[in-house]
């Protein structure tokens, strides 16, 4: 880091703590855990669904989703604090902004989001990162005693939220790397790790003539089919089971990988890379990594925070930009650009060398 930058942190870090309270910035802190939990548990209710468009009593919400209703009158009015919905006249419930984001089928949804973060596996896990800070080793391997992709195998009711987690998290990304990035050129794009679809399906939808390949474990995209319509691809998207880590599809001339590089240590993101490098058209190939780039300073950065979620839930991590670079030239893989979108990640370019 530069000695402007040091000092500029320096400077906000002091103008930040001339203007807050400490005892009051650490109540908000531990607090955000509690009002997390309550989304969660909204989310999993589906409280916000019942609501709706219009007004609810916490008799009538507590009857739809099988609530005791005084208990969730206490959840709902925390998370009223929060801005997440409203109460207007003494026990009748609206929707917010926020809270309408929990409904499973608006656009931009992130009920699956909010159940998958704040619930079930990822929670129980998160309450061992303790294990993962004094170990180095996986929480979630700790206390499922399995990683997650078995877990997930074994648990199609968790899986299905998600791999809708992923879909909707990735619809407000690739809008930004869309914007951002101009996949112009490429004429078959392999979506290594696809999941659901989420990404490719936008991608093909702006690219009329691009043809394209969802590759994932054979499970995930069994259940893909339904993205692909949504955005009118099916045609002109293959769906093809496997193990990224024995090998993906060939004959592409451009590969994504959005959140996979993330999930993995080194060691195994080399396999990835390595397979997609005998996979990838050489010359003229790209690969289009869509990950966070971990910036220096202390300043605010969702990748920070996403980097404890991958030591606790995969064993993961995410990068620097020369972490990549490194990692690519290993895998026979020239970094040549990395482009910042509006969203919290980036997209990392390579080129077979
Ligand atoms: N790229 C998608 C999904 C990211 S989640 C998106 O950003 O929306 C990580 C994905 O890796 C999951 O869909 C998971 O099923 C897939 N995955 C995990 N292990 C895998 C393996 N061994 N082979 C192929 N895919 C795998």
């Amino acid at each position: 880091m530069s000695d402007g930058t040091a000092i500029a942190d320096q400077t906000a870090d002091k103008a930040a703590a001339a203007t807050a309270d400490p005892t009051k910035q650490m109540i908000d802190i531990l607090g955000g855990m509690w009002v997390g939990r309550c989304l969660g548990v909204a989310a999993e209710l589906g409280v916000a669904d019942v609501i709706g468009d219009g007004r609810k009593t916490t008799e009538e919400i507590a009857a739809a989703v099988k609530a005791h209703a005084p208990s969730l009158f206490r959840l709902m009015r925390a998370l009223a604090s929060a801005g997440v919905f409203r109460e207007e006249g003494h026990g009748v419930w609206m929707n917010t902004p926020v809270s309408g984001l929990l409904r499973a089928t608006v656009p931009g949804s992130m009920r699956a989001a909010a159940i998958v973060t704040m619930s079930g596996e990822h929670y129980t896990a998160w309450a061992a990162l303790d294990h993962s800070v004094r170990s180095g080793e996986t929480a979630a391997d700790h206390v499922l005693g399995k990683d997650i992709w078995a877990y997930y195998r074994e648990h199609p009711d968790r899986a299905k939220h998600f791999d809708q987690c992923m879909v909707d998290f990735s619809a407000g990304i690739v809008a930004a790397v869309l914007k951002a990035y101009d996949f112009a050129g490429i004429k078959h794009l392999v979506d290594v790790g696809g999941g659901h679809g989420g990404v490719i399906s936008a991608v093909l939808q702006k690219y009329p003539k691009l043809k394209g390949t969802l590759f994932d474990q054979p499970y995930v995209v069994e259940g893909a089919r339904r993205t692909l319509e949504l955005f009118g691809v099916a045609e002109r998207c293959d769906r093809a089971g496997g193990n990224f880590f024995e090998s993906v599809p060939a004959g592409g001339d451009g590969y994504v990988m959005k959140f996979i590089l993330h999930d993995w240590d080194d060691e195994r993101s080399l396999t990835i890379l390595r397979n997609v490098r005998r996979a990838i058209a050489a010359p003229g190939g790209r690969l289009i990594v869509i990950d966070a780039v971990i910036p220096e300073g202390n300043g605010p950065d969702w990748g920070k925070l996403c980097d404890v979620n991958m030591l606790v839930m995969t064993g993961g991590v995410e990068r620097t930009e020369r972490q990549f670079k490194e990692l690519f030239a290993k895998a026979n893989f020239k970094l040549t650009r990395v482009v910042p979108t509006e969203s919290p990640l980036s997209v990392i370019e390579a080129v077979p060398v």
